[in-house]
């Protein structure tokens, strides 16, 4: 018989842009053990030991894997006090890739954060932008200002499908800018919004923020973590980008903002490290004071030579169209998995992680018992997989009144680290919570706190069973 040939050719699969060269054995446990596990650790996730963790989804920074390149650059970092070469590998990948002259190394986002607003934010100042990161609405309120967000509406209806739910809206902030203009040292925009969802801020409307501060002569100060992952969704969702590539989208991004600061535990792919970078010399040099007191000289800031080396590969790696087409596919197909079985999320699904609608999943746990608090420790108990509460504990008490705050939004964020899990892994994550969502009618309780800090109480709160 004649050999049958089959004329349709398949599309070839999509697949990972990278091979692996090294492995770290994880751990499976009881649901026993982890019973015991949790309640030692206070029913707070970031309380538990990694070892006890089977698939670690608490969060995106610093937990990538780095390349074969980037541990050679490590290799070759320069470990002089001032001005190392690795200092200036840093500077030619900023300037190159994001297109400022200027910037001082921090050791993480944070400290970058605390040294830029050392020189920018005063008590009674107002800070408006779209979500505010948490470190950086801790930054703003520890110095008794007020973060204004002034996110787009939309992005509060998780069922709501809208390109760019990290937008900020024009009206909310011309008003802010209208009515307390003398108080705003600067507006920010957070690309990707992380607290909306990793949702990302189109061109257009960073150009709108831009002319907005030009007409109030204000700066613009991005906060940078993600914004390689921005730019793969303007590429792919927003009219006129999809020809350019990565590396334009980028430039043009930050074309519209003075400064920027930077967490490069997430985009660029390192475990620490931070930056600041800035069109203004006069800027960089008040900055460089609060850098010297806080963080280090100004060529190392916090970080080891090694360090800024594998930073700035990072940079390039970060910002490949494969290896972001690699990384958000991922995450995606989390989120169509979930899908699949009917959970609700916020959509459509972000950048970083699957942000999971912890209010329409658990609607016989009240808010103030904080639902996706609970949703996480349930999904913990089944499975072994550790997310994180992004909802009222995180959103803390009002600074003046003390109250707790109740977000629009209660999610259990899912947070996928890059290059490092397979498939197989979202598969146990996809169906543990299916299990959960099937017998979500029968969870009823969730908690109560018992110890919390002052500020930023979601790393080390306690809490118990609310019955
Ligand atoms: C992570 C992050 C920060 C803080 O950075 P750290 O490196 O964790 O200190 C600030 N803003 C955004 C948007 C972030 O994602």
């Amino acid at each position: 018989m004649l050999y049958h040939f089959n004329h349709n050719n398949m599309e070839l699969p999509f697949a990972e842009s990278y091979k692996m060269k090294m492995v770290e054995p994880i751990r499976k446990s009881t649901r026993a053990e982890r019973e015991v596990w949790i309640k030692q650790a206070g029913y707070n996730l970031f309380g538990l030991k990694s070892e006890q963790v089977f698939i670690d989804l608490l969060t995106d920074s610093g937990t990538g894997a780095m390349s074969d390149r980037q541990w050679a650059a490590m290799m070759m970092g320069d470990e002089s006090y001032a001005g190392a070469t690795s200092y200036f590998n840093m500077k030619n990948a900023i300037r190159e890739i994001l297109g400022f002259e200027y910037y001082l190394p921090t050791h993480q986002g944070r400290a970058a954060e605390n040294v830029l607003f050392s020189v920018l934010v005063k008590e009674g100042d107002v800070v408006p932008g779209n979500s505010h990161f948490d470190t950086t609405k801790g930054h703003i309120e520890f110095r008794k200002a007020k973060a204004v967000d002034c996110t787009i509406d939309e992005a509060f209806d998780t069922t709501l499908v809208h390109p760019f739910k990290g937008n900020v809206d024009e009206e909310k902030l011309e008003n802010v800018l209208k009515t307390q203009g003398e108080k705003v040292p600067f507006i920010i925009v957070t690309v990707t919004c992380n607290s909306s969802g990793g949702q990302p801020v189109s061109v257009e409307n960073l150009k709108m923020v831009r002319r907005l501060a030009d007409k109030y002569g204000k700066i613009v100060v991005f906060d940078s973590a993600r914004f390689a992952e921005n730019a793969y969704f303007i590429k792919l969702r927003e009219e006129g980008y999809k020809d350019k590539t990565i590396r334009e989208i980028v430039l043009e991004m930050f074309s519209c903002a003075d400064v920027m600061t930077m967490s490069a535990k997430k985009d660029a792919i390192v475990n620490m490290g931070g930056f600041i970078a800035m069109r203004n010399k006069e800027l960089h040099a008040q900055a460089s004071v609060f850098n010297i007191v806080f963080e280090g000289y100004i060529t190392y800031g916090g970080m080891s030579g090694r360090d800024m080396n594998a930073l700035a590969q990072g940079l390039y790696e970060g910002t490949d169209f494969e290896f972001l087409e690699t990384r958000i596919r991922q995450v995606e197909y989390l989120g169509n998995r979930l899908m699949e079985f009917g959970i609700p999320l916020q959509q459509p699904i972000g950048g970083h992680g699957v942000f999971v609608d912890a209010k329409r999943f658990l609607c016989n746990v009240a808010k103030e018992e904080f639902q996706a608090q609970k949703l996480a420790v349930e999904l913990y108990l089944e499975s072994g997989v550790r997310g994180v509460e992004i909802g009222a504990i995180l959103a803390d008490r009002d600074p003046l009144t003390r109250e707790n705050r109740f977000p629009a939004l209660e999610f259990l964020r899912l947070a996928i680290p890059r290059r490092v899990y397979t498939n197989n892994h979202m598969d146990v994550v996809a169906v543990a919570l299916k299990n959960l969502f099937d017998r979500r009618e029968t969870i009823r309780k969730g908690f109560r706190i018992v110890h919390e800090a002052p500020i930023m109480r979601h790393f080390t709160v306690t809490l118990e069973h609310a019955d």
